[in-house]
């Protein structure tokens, strides 16, 4: 499987980084190495003194598809559950400056911890999901479907024809603003809605 993330789909968070708005997303991708499951604790890789969270909703795909047009798209995901994409923004910055790829940056090991996924019919609209991720007790970002720059469909039928999705696939679909450094000790709480679904410590 592939993990599949859309960077920049929160105006708020495009400008909390001094990024421009896209007008098309900006994909790019993680190995599953990066996959950290069952609120295992994330251990803090010594490469990077400035790993962020960015607190971002998840689709599962449920088949495998390419040139999914978007009025299909929405057929392909059944899924939606949390996940963090951990950036290095240290060693992203040093790879932005010189107009380098993100990938060490994104896709180190445990760098995508996902909770367990809730399926897309038990949500009455999937747009008007709200999301939140709390450290240490204390609400740090903030977020709803309402506020996608993309939809999900849009982003499954741009990225569908580039990369043929397959069952299992993960998109991550963007982070909210309000991204901020972690620190060893820390707990990770995020809640979809009022349910619970990560509670984890970085050690
Ligand atoms: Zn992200």
């Amino acid at each position: 499987m592939k993990i599949i993330c859309i960077g920049r789909n929160y105006v708020e968070h495009a400008k909390e980084l001094n990024n421009p708005v896209p007008t098309v997303p900006v994909i790019f991708m993680k190995p599953d190495t990066a996959i950290l499951k069952d609120n295992k604790p994330f251990y803090h890789p010594d490469f990077s003194t400035d790993i962020h969270h960015e607190i971002e909703i998840v689709l599962k795909v449920c088949k495998e598809g390419k040139h999914i047009a978007e009025k299909f798209a929405a057929n392909y995901y059944d899924e939606i559950g949390l996940g963090v994409d951990f950036t290095a923004r240290d060693i992203q910055q040093k790879h932005k400056e010189k107009g380098l790829p993100w990938e060490l940056a994104k896709a180190f090991d445990q760098s995508a911890p996902v909770s367990n996924f809730i399926p897309k019919s038990q949500f009455s609209d999937v747009y008007k999901l709200d999301f939140r991720l709390d450290v240490n007790g204390q609400t740090a970002q903030k977020g709803s479907t309402a506020n996608l720059i993309f939809s999900f469909e849009n982003v499954i039928a741009f990225v569908s024809q580039y990369v043929t999705l397959k069952k299992g696939d993960l998109i991550f679909t963007g982070t909210p603003e309000g991204v901020g450094k972690i620190n060893i000790g820390d707990r990770l709480t995020a809640y979809l809605g009022n349910e619970k679904l990560l509670d984890f410590e970085i050690k």
